[in-house]
């Protein structure tokens, strides 16, 4: 990709940061959320219900998404149709011998293969979706998602045991002829038995169809896809363990400090915050996720799922706010930096004033949802907002226009 604007060689956009180390483990959360959106909760699970590390409380249907387990030993307080709420017990008044033992499950010494092993996968409570992806080349996503998320970088110094079980275990799914993994340029990563490809580290680079680009010189060629390490990284766990995914790893970004936490599944964003001893101050914003993609939080209370990347805060003064109806200046920097080149302008525009099917003339749908146009936008519109607004509308569209229309019963 040829550099379209000179923003990109702003430090700022960089994706290496040199901070390699184990990720923090002594976060314990007080309460939990559980996301049960879409899931069939276990008959007995219900209000009062004791729960323990590794306890299944609820199953997916679908093949490719995770099912549900308890991170940790507490009490359900509530359970509603969205969200499964956990009282964490202290410590010492745990009394782990009243609980039974969760059933290790060796996936790497086991035969399991194909779609079996998936299964295996998903019982585990990993998402597979991404892992077991059909395509002739899977490129492991080995860079750090965007500026301010630091994770990638650990996983590929302090957890490279997991990365190579769980790109073992990609490889018995059977799915991708060939899987690679992606570095930063430079960093001199080796993994046993893994081909390694090495990228500029340089924001957008570390987006799924830039990252392929990157590598093979050609757009959205056929037969190539990309997962993200942090899954690998969840896989890798769950093969090392052999217990239930628990846990995720984010990173808390806020003046200039980064750092990478392994939290509980479920835990509430004010009770990390509170944890890192980072003090939030009126007017300051949490984005949920990193400067260029993060969506700003509303409330602390919010929980981390396992596909929470970090959070970024942005102190009170520092970046003028967005402003939802500021006019268009028609500068173009927006087109110039958009790597797709597609027009966000006119995105905006058209999603500003609920004129969303206008977009597919547009080429909305080639958006990689880089968040650089509404990072240059001198007006401070929310470009990229306008644009994901616009995707959701023309899908719910689309959702609609399949369901089967509902022909009234005659009485006759
Ligand atoms: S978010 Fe979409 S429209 Fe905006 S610059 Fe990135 S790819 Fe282009
Ligand atoms: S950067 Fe902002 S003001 Fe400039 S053309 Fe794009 S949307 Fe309009």
């Amino acid at each position: 990709m040829k550099r379209r604007f000179n923003i990109l060689s702003d430090p700022r956009f960089r994706l290496v940061y040199g901070n390699i180390c184990r990720f923090r483990e002594g976060f314990k959360p007080k309460k939990l959320r559980l996301n049960r959106e879409q899931f069939t909760l276990l008959p007995d699970i219900k209000k009062k219900t004791p729960v323990y590390p590794g306890m299944l409380l609820a199953e997916h249907p679908s093949l490719e998404k995770g099912d549900l387990h308890a991170p940790v030993y507490g009490v359900i307080s509530d359970i509603n149709v969205r969200s499964i709420f956990i009282d964490v017990l202290p410590d010492d008044k745990v009394d782990a011998s009243a609980f039974p033992e969760v059933e290790r499950v060796e996936l790497l010494d086991s035969d399991l293969r194909g779609e079996d092993l998936v299964l295996a996968v998903k019982k585990l409570g990993v998402n597979t979706r991404s892992l077991g992806q059909r395509t002739k080349t899977l490129v492991v996503n080995g860079l750090n998602p965007e500026p301010n998320i630091t994770w990638a970088e650990d996983m590929l110094v302090e957890y490279v045991d997991e990365i190579k079980a769980g790109i073992e275990l990609m490889r018995r799914f059977g799915r991708a002829e060939e899987i690679i993994l992606a570095v930063p340029k430079g960093g001199e990563v080796k993994v046993d038995g893994v081909r390694i490809v090495e990228v500029e580290p340089e924001y957008p680079n570390s987006i799924s169809e830039l990252l392929i680009k990157q590598i093979t010189k050609k757009e959205n060629p056929e037969g190539w896809a990309a997962v993200g390490i942090h899954n690998v990284w969840s896989l890798g766990r769950v093969a090392l363990t052999g217990l239930p995914l628990m846990e995720t790893v984010i990173t808390v970004s806020v003046d200039e400090h980064r750092a990478n936490y392994l939290v509980a599944n479920g835990s509430i964003v004010g009770d990390l915050i509170e944890y890192t001893n980072v003090t939030l101050k009126n007017g300051d914003t949490i984005l949920r996720g990193g400067p260029l993609r993060g969506e700003s939080l509303d409330q602390l209370d919010r929980s981390i799922t396992k596909g929470t990347q970090g959070f970024f805060v942005v102190r009170k003064g520092t970046i003028p706010p967005m402003e939802g109806d500021s006019i268009c200046v028609n500068c173009g920097a927006c087109m110039l930096v958009c790597p797709t080149r597609i027009d966000p302008r006119m995105l905006s525009r058209y999603a500003e004033f609920n004129k969303y099917g206008m977009s597919r003339k547009e080429n909305f749908h080639l958006c990689v949802d880089c968040g650089l146009c509404s990072y240059v936008c001198i007006a401070r519109r929310p470009v990229l907002q306008y644009i994901r607004l616009a995707v959701s509308k023309l899908r719910q569209e689309e959702a609609m226009a399949k369901l089967t229309p509902i022909v009234p019963v005659s009485k006759d």
